[in-house]
């Protein structure tokens, strides 16, 4: 029978594929074949394994407090007797000899066995012993993991649509390195880092389906709806054909907007517009050149810290920048220094210097605010920026200001940075423009004073919503309240755009209402002309606002700012995009 769920599509398209139910920080169990020559090496992996779990719980029994309940080293010393029981220290061992798996696998696979072992227990108690050893196998494939606390890529993700809690932006790429066909998550918002690398990636992909894990299963045909937000599970052959058939005429629109490639972005009444592209990774630059984006509007370093322990050095941070420069060949490449925090959780090194346990990490040290309180973390960027700038055109771009007061010592900071180059004899361009995204509303409400000080903004609709209807962009539960037509979000954007043509300093957006074709039209009469979005949304974006007549658009912008209700102002933006085309 097929099941129908519902969640919210991030990233649109269509896929089928295979389920893979993943849990973030699962360790990978994927089965491998053994040569009979390599049997001895896995099974001594196998006990270097035992033994490492073993010492891991000796340990953790000899650090228990005194005072601790003695509960506590017995409940310790049963997942000891586990793991030195045969179940755990032989019967793994016999089946990597006889059916020449790897360790992973054979463990695996004595897990199902015991899981139905105590499944069919009658006693209660015992039964729900059933999750001590899972902690103990799980501990032992940790171990055979060497402790690695990652999702661990698979070839087997191949064409299969991966159903997991939730996904880091790092997840997602390891990922789409393999080929996945979609995301489901349980958790997760609109405008989470993982749904705009779908979206920017172009895997179809969907979030907020609470507990899916628990009625699909592994292996099971999926279909997903990334536009929709809907799934099925086992579909019948009608449904498939349907799939299919939504997955061809998508093809053929992709062949049809791609004729547009060389069309100039210029709307009817001649107003020029630039079309450029937000890139997270270095994947995006192949798609960015498929579609003719006018650069690089929004270049996310913080990917440049994920996957690691260690925060990239200088030359790291300047050769990555030179590789993309010399990829635009001449187009503008706009760097926005790291924006780490938040939902944009790195490994390791950097999350190390922010408070694990910050309450609300969206309002706490993320963006300019950790660069700012760590200069070793800020300046090897900054540095590494302007030795670039001298390899082709920079804007360099400065997330979540907040006060003028950070704006002025980023700019000392950017000054020191020139004066000891130009000590040093390297070159870079002294005319770097340094915008500010504008992201938070206090800096959208002050946007003339911050545009008096700066050579450019970008308004970042994303945190902009989130911060001005005080939803949190990741969290599934409040994503009905996100709301890029609320009259605040309107009135700080209209502000901004103001803002920037009083000061003379161009205004770009780069938040994901930039790429939306809902809204673009809204945007050109609100007198935005710079669009900066994931790449794959260029060119249906182009075709949108080419056929538009600012100066039309621009009085029935007026009429929904004015608009005294919601409904009122639903029916202005329906009459604003129904008529564009024919202005
Ligand atoms: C934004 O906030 O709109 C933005 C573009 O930045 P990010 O999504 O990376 O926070
Ligand atoms: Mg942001």
């Amino acid at each position: 029978m097929s099941l129908m769920f519902n969640g919210i599509g991030v990233s649109r398209g269509v896929a089928v594929g295979d389920a893979y139910l993943l849990r973030r920080n699962q360790i990978d169990v994927t089965s491998r074949s053994l040569s009979k020559k390599s049997v001895p090496a896995e099974v001594r992996r196998y006990k270097r394994a035992l033994k490492a779990a073993r010492v891991q719980l000796l340990t953790a029994r000899d650090n228990i407090p005194q005072d601790a309940p003695s509960d506590v080293s017995a409940f310790i010393e049963t997942h000891i007797l586990m793991l030195d029981d045969g179940v755990l220290s032989q019967r793994p061992v016999e089946i990597i000899k006889a059916e020449l798996i790897n360790a992973e696998a054979a463990l695996q696979q004595q897990r199902e066995e015991l899981i139905k072992v105590f499944g069919s227990m009658e006693d209660v108690y015992l039964a729900t012993r059933i999750d001590d050893v899972n902690h103990v196998i799980d501990s032992v494939l940790r171990a055979l993991d060497d402790g690695a606390e990652h999702v661990v890529g698979s070839e087997h993700w191949k064409g299969q649509i991966i159903v997991a809690d939730d996904l880091t932006p790092a997840d997602t790429v390891t990922m789409q390195h393999h080929g996945v066909a979609g995301f489901i998550t349980e958790t997760g918002g609109q405008l989470s880092h993982t749904a705009i690398l779908a979206r920017s990636l172009g895997i179809p992909a969907i979030v907020g389906i609470p507990n899916i894990r628990r009625y699909v299963k592994s292996g099971e045909t999926l279909t997903l709806d990334g536009h929709l937000g809907m799934v099925l599970a086992e579909p019948t052959d009608d449904m498939l054909a349907d799939v299919k058939r939504q997955q061809k005429e998508t093809r053929l629109r992709q062949r049809e907007l791609g004729k547009l490639l060389d069309t100039e972005a210029v709307t009817i009444d001649g107003v020029k517009l630039t079309l450029s592209a937000n890139i997270d990774i270095e994947e995006d630059l192949k798609a960015l050149k498929r579609v003719n984006a006018d650069g690089v509007g929004l270049y996310r370093t913080e990917f440049l810290y994920m996957n690691r322990d260690t925060v990239p050095t200088e030359q790291e941070h300047f050769k990555v920048y030179t590789k993309v420069l010399r990829a635009l060949k001449g187009d503008m490449l706009t760097i926005r220094t790291a924006d780490l925090g938040a939902d944009k959780q790195m490994d390791g090194a950097v999350n190390m210097r922010v408070r694990p346990l910050a309450h609300n990490p969206a309002m706490g040290l993320r963006g300019i605010r950790l660069c700012l309180s760590d200069p070793t973390l800020f300046l090897p960027q900054l540095r590494a920026i302007f030795r670039a700038s001298a390899r082709g055109p920079i804007r360099l771009l400065l997330p979540m200001l907040t006060n003028l007061a950070e704006v002025d010592q980023c700019l000392k900071l950017i000054e020191q940075v020139k004066q000891t180059l130009r000590d040093e004899n390297v070159d870079f361009d002294e005319k770097v423009p340094v915008g500010a995204m504008i992201e938070v509303p206090a800096a959208a409400i002050a946007a003339e004073q911050f545009a008096q000080r700066l050579d450019f903004l970008s308004i970042g609709t994303n945190d902009l919503i989130q911060y001005t209807l005080a939803i949190d962009r990741i969290d599934d539960q409040v994503n009905y309240l996100y709301d890029p037509l609320h009259p605040a979000v309107l009135t700080l954007i209209k502000n901004t755009i103001d803002a920037g043509q009083k000061s003379g300093i161009p205004v770009a957006m780069c938040g994901e209402m930039a790429g939306d074709s809902r809204y673009v039209r809204l945007l050109l009469g609100l007198g935005l002309t710079d669009f900066s979005m994931p790449p794959n949304l260029i060119l249906e974006t182009k075709h949108t606002l080419i056929s538009c007549r600012r100066s039309t658009l621009k009085k029935q912008v007026n009429a929904l700012l004015n608009a005294s209700t919601p409904v009122e102002q639903r029916a202005q933006l329906d009459k604003i995009n129904a008529s564009a085309s024919d202005n």
